[in-house]
């Protein structure tokens, strides 16, 4: 289906200015609101219609792209695309409607203009360490946020009884319309203050000190935010509250070092050690974990220790535990070791054949590759 030029649409030359397209769009919008055309599609249809023209022709950047381009400079862009719904036009041009006197009213459909109020956000910074990371973790935590004080009790606003708006009829060009305002004495919250409590603001509010549990999933990293809903700020008179924000940051481990979902750990071994091969204790999230160095290590080798990781926040998939092999070479020896390195020095077996084995690149290549 072709879409028809948006200036056709609003019925004003291509010339029109501002005050123009403002004008024509709000005839149209009257004409073919729901309220006034109950059941009618074809209605319905013109009027979203006119809210995408004057969408695009209200706004100086939009208007220069589509004037420039027509429709094809809009794609890309969400438009309306039929998706919009009622609620987000008048949303989207809260402005029109109140500027025609308060919008219209109850709106269509039964449903209701009034907006739901919100209390504020509120922010925390959490601290892990990589066991809680790994694992999950509750934590409860003291926070302060903003409730009605106990003893604040707020009445039904007696000049719009409650309901936040004001109705009026009004005599207009168009005929006689019946428009709904804000309640400029409740600032359509519909309730009053009646009691204001013991050590409250000036709303009634008061900060109180709660104990809140906050459930971290496993797998969380440092910057990572969670969204706890309706845990912040209560707001007065009445509505939802804000939302917790917790902020994740991860405690640094001084054996255990993190990289995405795999952790590295560095270990020292001796030169006996690696050559004789040996059984170590190594840190892991959940303790320490012995395991097994062969004979004839080298160094620089990594061992890998499946699943021993981090889990992936999304999926089932756990990080590995990479052991880094470091031969450790003594500072200080004793006379008797000294003569024995003198003597092996030309031993065959203490010489470097580094064929077959990979190079220090070719490892690092071969970590990031699986
Ligand atoms: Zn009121």
């Amino acid at each position: 289906m072709s879409k028809r030029d948006y200036y056709e649409v609003l019925g004003v030359p291509r010339n029109a200015n501002e005050k123009e397209i403002k004008q024509a769009y709000r005839k149209l919008a009257i004409k073919y609101h729901p309220d006034r055309n109950p059941g009618n599609e074809a209605a319905e249809d013109k009027f979203k219609e006119a809210a995408e023209a004057y969408e695009v022709l209200s706004n100086r950047e939009k208007k220069s792209r589509y004037d420039q381009f027509g429709h094809q400079g809009m794609s890309g862009n969400r438009g309306f695309g039929g998706g919009m719904n009622m609620e987000d036009i008048f949303d989207q041009f809260g402005d029109i409607f109140s500027g025609f006197g308060g919008g219209f009213g109850g709106g269509f459909g039964g449903s209701s203009r009034s907006r739901t109020i919100k209390g504020s956000n509120l922010r925390i910074r959490i601290k892990l360490n990589l066991k809680e990371i790994a694992e999950g973790v509750s934590k409860k935590i003291k926070i302060k946020r903003l409730k009605p004080a106990k003893d604040t009790t707020y009445s039904t606003c007696n000049v719009c009884n409650g309901t936040g708006g004001v109705t009026k009829i009004a005599n207009t060009i168009l005929g006689q319309m019946q428009t709904t305002s804000t309640c400029s004495h409740c600032q359509g919250t519909g309730k009053m203050l009646q009691n204001r409590g013991s050590g409250s603001d000036s709303q009634g509010m008061i900060n109180v000190e709660e104990l809140t549990e906050i459930n971290i999933p496993a797998g969380v990293s440092s910057g990572m935010q969670l969204k706890i809903r309706e845990k912040g700020n209560q707001p007065p008179y009445s509505g939802i509250s804000g939302d917790l924000l917790v902020l994740i940051e991860e405690e640094d481990n001084e054996d255990l070092i993190r990289e995405g979902l795999n952790l590295h750990h560095d270990l020292y071994i001796s030169i006996p050690d690696a050559v004789l091969g040996c059984n170590v204790e190594i840190p892991t999230i959940n303790g320490k974990a012995k395991i097994n160095i062969p004979s004839g290590v080298q160094s620089g080798k990594i061992l890998r220790l499946k699943s021993k990781g981090i889990p992936d926040i999304e999926s089932s998939h756990k990080g590995d535990l990479l052991v880094h092999i470091n031969i450790w070479t003594p500072e200080n020896i004793t006379k008797e070791q000294q003569d024995f390195f003198e003597k092996n020095k030309k031993s065959q077996e203490f010489k470097p054949k580094p064929n077959g084995q990979k190079s220090f690149f070719e490892k690092v290549k071969e970590m990031f590759n699986q």
